[in-house]
């Protein structure tokens, strides 16, 4: 846990995420489909390609690509929506499939997100120490058993310790335990 914990607390910057721009996506008319394939390429390599199919209200992303950027299930349906633009004519964007934000840009972790939809994702997920208490709790665990980490069984009393001080720092290890839980389970 305590590894895992490590791995989250370095997040991964938004622009080094798969994305959708809505912009630069064809437009389809109405009871027309158009079939291609968007691509990712990180220092000139291709690191994702996925097929993709736009209607005029909807992108679809049909997935099963072998070739799909990590972390995306990439199966999902997009519904778009217009608005209309000061000079005539209309602008498309997403809706987000998470919030229903109206966006141009969706970020491709798990299922297709909006910036804000990723960056709250991220921030609660990615700050573990502003869990309360909780590098207290490490220390603590420390004291009592040098192996313990905070996924594993609360350290046995050592001889020299209080029972009531023993069960204090459970408790509050306990507390620690399910405020992280509750943080990696968003
Ligand atoms: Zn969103």
């Amino acid at each position: 846990m305590r590894a895992f914990v490590q791995d989250l607390q370095k997040p991964k910057p938004l622009d080094r995420l798969p994305r959708v721009d809505c912009s630069k996506l064809p437009l389809a008319h109405e009871g027309i489909r158009i079939d291609g394939q968007l691509s990712w390429r990180q220092h000139g390599d291709q690191v994702g390609l996925l097929a993709f199919s736009i209607y005029q209200d909807r992108l679809v992303l049909p997935g099963g690509e072998r070739f799909a950027p990590r972390r995306s299930k990439c199966r999902d349906t997009i519904a778009f929506e217009f608005t209309n633009q000061p000079f005539g004519g209309q602008r498309r964007w997403f809706s987000c499939p998470e919030c229903h934000s109206r966006v141009r840009l969706l970020f491709l972790v798990g299922v297709p997100r909006c910036r804000k939809c990723v960056g709250s994702k991220y921030t609660c997920q990615l700050e573990p120490t502003r869990v309360p208490g909780l590098e207290r709790a490490l220390e603590i665990r420390k004291r009592l058993d040098r192996q313990s980490s905070i996924a594993s069984p609360f350290p046995r009393k050592p001889r020299d310790m209080h029972w009531k001080t023993w069960y204090r720092f459970r408790d509050q290890d306990e507390l620690v335990a399910m405020r992280l839980f509750r943080l990696l389970c968003v």
